[in-house]
């Protein structure tokens, strides 16, 4: 693959260039990258992870058999996947965090303590999906954590708990991990889930998408038997969840079949679904829209996935959630588009290769209005009462949200002159839907209409000693 000098470039250094640079190893950056490569185009992939994967395949590549076992078969197919973008021929720079990508397709990451940069012909953001936040009276105690990252520490290092835990909230995620628990010999308090009647009402109405994608379907109830058959005690319809402890968790509270409960653990895990993680799309100043669906933002892009910023491509989850197979077929198609820009792949071939991909893509997609409707988190458990810390980085509460309201503030940039909120290390990532949505309900107007905070670079933390070894 050729690296050439830019004529972007105004450091000392040769800014390195590139047909396409991909940001996130998952499926859909590897499945795109696999694409460009079929057409010869170079490309670059940047993840801040040691190896490819993604949230879903994390440590695919070294897994031990006994972890690939435990973890189940869905995970091991992710091998098939990392071993063609092994052989791709793609350069994937790992260990790498990207943060800025600018409108003129420039990419700037860091990488070892020094900071690097690429001119790249096309940019295709694949950074996937985040956890929605959970925030509970007792959700920032040492000892509870989200459920995705109980999940990261077992596929990447074998890391499982070994006193009972408690799993809490709702989605595909929360059960999945309760069954890898269980495979894994983990001891589970319960599973506390806030899924009640009117969820399973409303969900019905999409029966028949729930029926085309009856193999999600099928594996789910599998799922819920394995953990039934292991006899895993399980509260349906849970509210009034709070973690219980002072200084940290010992357990959760919370009301089930009309009875106040309490699960004594030393770890509680929180789940609510996952929403994509649009930092960069924002960052760009790209268009969003709010999915009342899946109760979160979207970029708005073409069918291939470019966003209103010539040139960048918004593929996988970080589009909208839609499962693994889609963020691969969603990532193919961004990366014969890409292919196509470069003058590597010629229109109607591209459209020619396409059409299987959206045919499969429709059918993987039938099952989300069922899921959406039947795991679509409760308002109480995304916008919290008064005490509750939002913003965790600078500890701005709900209440203090409201008081913001109450002299004048309309959306989240104004909420961040007020107090600060959004305005940490994490700029946002964690509490950004939350912010959204208790001013919204706080002022009687849609989230749409409130906005979100104007994201800007770094999206990942930087220092200034870091920016200068670049300069
Ligand atoms: C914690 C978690 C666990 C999950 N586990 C499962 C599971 O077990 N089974 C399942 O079916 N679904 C799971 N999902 C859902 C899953 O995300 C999708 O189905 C699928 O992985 C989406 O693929 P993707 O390629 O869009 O993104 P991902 O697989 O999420 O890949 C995105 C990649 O982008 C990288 N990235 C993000 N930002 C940056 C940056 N600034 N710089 C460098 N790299 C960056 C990340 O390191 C990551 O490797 C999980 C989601 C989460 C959030």
């Amino acid at each position: 693959m050729a690296f050439e000098t830019s004529p972007h470039a105004t450091t000392e250094r040769p800014m390195q260039t590139a047909d396409a640079v991909i940001v996130g190893a998952g499926p859909a950056g590897m499945a795109a990258a696999i694409a460009m490569r079929q057409h010869g185009a170079s490309v670059v992939l940047l993840d801040e992870q040691p190896a490819a994967g993604g949230q879903i395949y994390r440590g695919i590549t070294n897994a031990p058999a006994e972890r690939l076992d435990v973890l189940g078969p869905d995970y091991g197919a992710g091998a098939a996947l990392a071993g063609e973008f092994a052989r791709s021929g793609a350069r994937h720079v790992t260990g790498a965090a990207v943060w800025q990508v600018t409108a003129e397709r420039q990419v700037h990451y860091l990488q070892s303590g020094g900071v690097h940069s690429i001119q790249a012909e096309r940019v295709l953001l694949c950074t996937g999906a985040m956890e929605r936040p959970f925030p509970i009276p007792g959700w920032t105690l040492p000892g509870v954590l989200t459920a995705g990252a109980a999940q990261i520490l077992l596929k990447g290092s074998g890391m499982a708990p070994s006193q009972p835990v408690v799993l809490a909230g709702c989605g595909p995620l929360l059960y999945l991990l309760g069954w890898q628990y269980v495979r894994a010999g983990v001891p589970i308090a319960a599973i506390v889930d806030t899924t009640d009647g009117a969820d399973y009402r409303r969900a019905i109405r999409h029966a028949g998408g729930a029926l085309a994608g009856w193999r999600y379907l099928q594996k789910g109830l599998a799922l819920m038997g394995a953990l039934k058959k292991a006899g895993v005690p399980f509260f349906k319809g849970a509210t009034g969840l709070h973690v219980l402890g002072d200084d940290k968790a010992s357990g959760l509270g919370f009301t089930s079949g009309g009875t106040a409960r309490t699960v004594q653990s030393p770890l509680v895990l929180l789940h609510q679904g996952v929403v994509p993680n649009t930092q960069f799309s924002w960052s760009l100043r790209a268009r969003h829209i709010w999915d009342d669906a899946q109760l979160c933002w979207s970029p708005v892009t073409d069918t291939w996935g470019e966003l209103d910023v010539p040139g960048v491509f918004v593929a996988g989850d970080s589009s909208g959630i839609g499962g693994a197979r889609v963020a691969a077929l969603q990532g193919e198609l961004a990366g014969l588009a890409a292919a196509s820009q470069t003058g590597k792949l010629p229109a109607p071939m591209r459209d020619r290769l396409a059409e299987p991909l959206r045919a499969e893509m429709r059918q993987h997609l039938f099952i989300r209005p069922f899921l959406d409707a039947l795991y679509r988190p409760k308002k109480a458990n995304r916008i919290p009462s008064d005490g509750t810390i939002v913003c965790r980085c600078e500890e701005v509460t709900a209440g203090d949200i409201r008081g913001y309201v109450d002299i004048g503030c309309t959306g989240p940039n104004q909420a961040k002159s007020f107090g600060r909120c959004g305005m940490g290390p994490c700029q946002g990532r964690q509490c950004g839907l939350t912010v959204t949505e208790v001013i919204a309900d706080a002022r009687g107007v849609t989230p749409e209409e409130t906005g979100y905070f104007r994201i800007r670079p770094p999206i990942k933390p930087i220092t200034l000693g870091e920016l200068a070894h670049e300069a």
